[in-house]
């Protein structure tokens, strides 16, 4: 916008705003009270509307929010995207969508039988960690963790990811540290490219899910543009900082893709890159798949460990209220999020 008023001006809202999560112009006391009154009468700050909340017995809490109609076409007013915030004992999370709907079209996912509704836009996705926070503003812990792992595939929003993750890691702005941000993409080669020339940029996650090109294929069709041996090749290349490893996601379909053999594969797949892997075990959904089972789970991750892989099985929180990964879609009439671990 444009005032008339010096640059320092806009830092000053800009600080109000993102450092102080002051969202009401009247309460911006640096601001002179003539500039004030003249943003009151002429401008709004408007965050995306909590239209549900579905909270889970384990604290964790899902929210539909309603985009705001300004950024709407006409064909799809009244989209909505969701949110998950989870507690910890010291810190939480908050896990947020990068567009509405999603075109990748994994097979496990409930996100993609919606399709891609529209991208969203910096300020949505920005607002979405807002909401979180403010509706918990008094049970706040002193850390923050962001995940981009919601609904959408972020590297196919790049722009306004980039936009929105400018503000959320500048220390000026949200100050969320650079280690406290994830963004997790199905494999997007291009994006994983152009993300790696950024100066500052969140920790990086790929969600791997199979142990070979065939199977990958069947449940990522997305590897049939970039297979795994491009994908893999892309995070080798990947300039990791000092205190940084890759983090792969491994969605556990059980009777699918968790054999010890798929095991042994992953390990050779993922030798050489500073990583850790994250396994997931399926959520229940309304799709062809089965959980995998619990000796089944640990077998695999013995496996990896004994081949010098760094892997963890993570269970996704919220269950209950269809907030775990891969859940989110179909209560509503939109909304689910990347199959991927939140807790990175
Ligand atoms: S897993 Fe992620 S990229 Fe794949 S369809 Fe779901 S939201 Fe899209």
């Amino acid at each position: 916008m444009s005032l008339g008023e010096p640059a320092y001006r806009g830092a000053q809202l800009y600080h109000a705003l993102y450092a102080e999560n002051c969202f009401d112009f009247a309460a911006m006391t640096a601001l002179p009270a003539a500039l004030r009154k003249e943003l009151q009468s002429g401008w709004s700050i408007s965050l995306p509307k909590i239209q549900r909340r579905y909270p889970s017995a384990d604290g964790t809490m899902r929210y539909v929010l309603a985009l705001e109609p300004g950024h709407e076409s006409a064909e799809n007013s009244g989209t909505t995207i969701e949110t998950v915030f989870m507690p910890e004992a010291n810190r939480q999370t908050v896990c947020v969508s990068t567009q509405a709907g999603c075109a990748v079209d994994c097979r496990f996912c409930l996100t993609a039988t919606l399709g891609l509704i529209r991208n969203i836009s910096p300020a949505e996705i920005l607002g979405q960690v807002i909401v979180a926070l403010e509706d918990h503003r008094p049970v706040l812990k002193p850390q923050t963790n962001v995940v981009l792992m919601g609904q959408g595939e972020p590297l196919l929003n790049y722009d306004a990811v980039i936009a929105a993750l400018r503000i959320l890691m500048d220390p000026q702005g949200m100050a969320i540290s650079p280690k406290h941000v994830t963004l997790s993409t199905s494999g997007i080669v291009p994006g994983i490219e152009r993300l790696a020339r950024e100066t500052i940029r969140p920790k990086l996650a790929i969600s791997l899910n199979a142990s070979n090109d065939g199977q990958r294929d069947k449940i990522m069709p997305i590897n049939r543009k970039y297979p795994l041996e491009k994908l893999l090749d892309a995070c080798r290349r990947y300039p990791l900082r000092s205190w940084e490893h890759l983090t792969f996601e491994y969605v556990l379909l059980g009777g699918f893709n968790d054999a010890p053999e798929d095991a042994r594969r992953v390990a050779r797949l993922v030798a050489k890159i500073r990583c850790k892997l994250n396994l997931i075990p399926w959520n229940p959904g309304n799709l062809p798949y089965h959980p995998p089972d619990a000796a089944r789970i640990e077998e695999f991750r013995r496996l990896l460990t004994e081949k010098g892989v760094r892997a963890f099985v993570r269970y996704s929180r919220g269950q209950d209220v269809m907030a775990a990964c891969g859940q989110l879609a179909l209560l509503e009439s939109s909304g689910a999020p990347h199959l991927a671990q939140i807790s990175i």
